[in-house]
């Protein structure tokens, strides 16, 4: 038979082995359905509502020279956020830190981005009622990395103020942290087009809300300001809150309108990759001289200082 008869050509199939070589995915270790797996191996379906529907939540923690950073604060934040979109994760808090130390541990990394995520999972039916999904916890330790580069931090970062307006706190809850991010990656397209390195998004009022993976800040006349309403409440936003009042600072939660960004004498961005991260450039124009300013920097000093601080952070044991 001629096989242009048959309607529909099969290609033969290529058959790509993607699964050997492990250069391809970071190191690390990370866990899912009860035990530690190499990153490689780490897959879930793609029936899975966190994959087909973002209908998922996450948080990520760092260790820093074998030490979590404030873990009690990121494992609350993930385990209210859980509640919030009525999930359910098999594991208390104390268990959850257990696995992810484990991660850590058997990674052997020092300095590591451990991440820990519940997705609503799937049924065996591919039924389409979210009650009848069975959740999925996952966790994995990876190398650490940070939004800013090495060279960013020392120059200050570039960034754009969008066009796009981030999605309104009615339709997703911005306090729990989550992978809807068209909006976030749209913004980012559109600094790289302007020539910046990164995106900041208004909100649908027209006040500064954040950017991709990280709050902003601005300080003006000694005062340190950060947007105050539709945003993650960063654990690293909440740092500076701490360090400020450490270093007998003023800092408020408020709306900033965008053009107060641009007359500020410090912007700085904040995350769990990167910590407090220097910008110099908003749109077009420097901020104040362009060079990282006292604020920031002193800041960012005692930050990284209270990494080895028991007070603020947990040892991994490594076996
Ligand atoms: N805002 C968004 C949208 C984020 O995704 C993140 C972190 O990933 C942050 C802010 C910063 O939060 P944290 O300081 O807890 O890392």
């Amino acid at each position: 038979m001629n096989s242009t008869n048959s309607g529909i050509h099969a290609t033969s199939p290529v058959l790509v082995d993607r699964h050997h070589d492990d250069r391809r995915y970071p190191q690390g270790v990370a866990f899912m359905d009860g035990q530690y797996l190499p990153m490689s191996e780490a897959k879930i379906s793609v029936l899975d509502w966190g994959f087909l529907h973002s209908d998922a939540t996450y948080d990520t923690v760092h260790v820093w020279n074998g030490r979590f950073f404030r873990l009690e604060k990121h494992l609350d934040r993930f385990l209210r956020g859980t509640k919030r979109l009525r999930m359910e994760v098999p594991y208390c808090s104390d268990q959850i830190a257990a696995i992810l130390a484990n991660c850590v541990a058997l990674s052997g990394l020092r300095a590591a981005y451990v991440e820990m995520i519940c997705t609503r999972g799937s049924s065996p039916t591919f039924s389409r009622d979210p009650r009848q999904a069975q959740n999925r916890f996952v966790a994995f330790a990876v190398p650490y990395g940070a939004v800013a580069s090495d060279e960013q931090l020392r120059r200050g970062l570039h960034v754009a103020i969008s066009e796009t307006v981030r999605i309104p706190p009615q339709s997703v809850d911005p306090q729990i942290k989550n992978y809807h991010w068209l909006d976030l990656v749209k913004g980012l397209f559109e600094a790289f087009d302007m020539g910046a390195e990164t995106a900041v998004v208004l909100d649908t009022n027209g006040f500064v809300a954040e950017g991709p993976g990280f709050n902003i800040f601005l300080v003006k006349d000694g005062e340190i300001a950060t947007p105050a309403f539709g945003v993650l409440p960063g654990i690293t936003r909440q740092t500076v809150f701490d360090l400020s009042e450490e270093l007998g600072l003023s800092a408020v939660a408020r709306n900033i309108g965008r053009e107060a960004l641009g007359d500020a004498d410090e912007v700085f961005i904040t995350s769990t990759a990167g910590g407090i991260m220097p910008v110099t450039r908003i749109d077009d124009g420097l901020i104040a001289d362009g060079t990282v300013g006292p604020v920031t920097r002193r800041l960012t000093d005692l930050y990284w200082a209270k990494h080895q601080d028991p007070a603020w952070s947990t040892a991994v044991v490594y076996r």
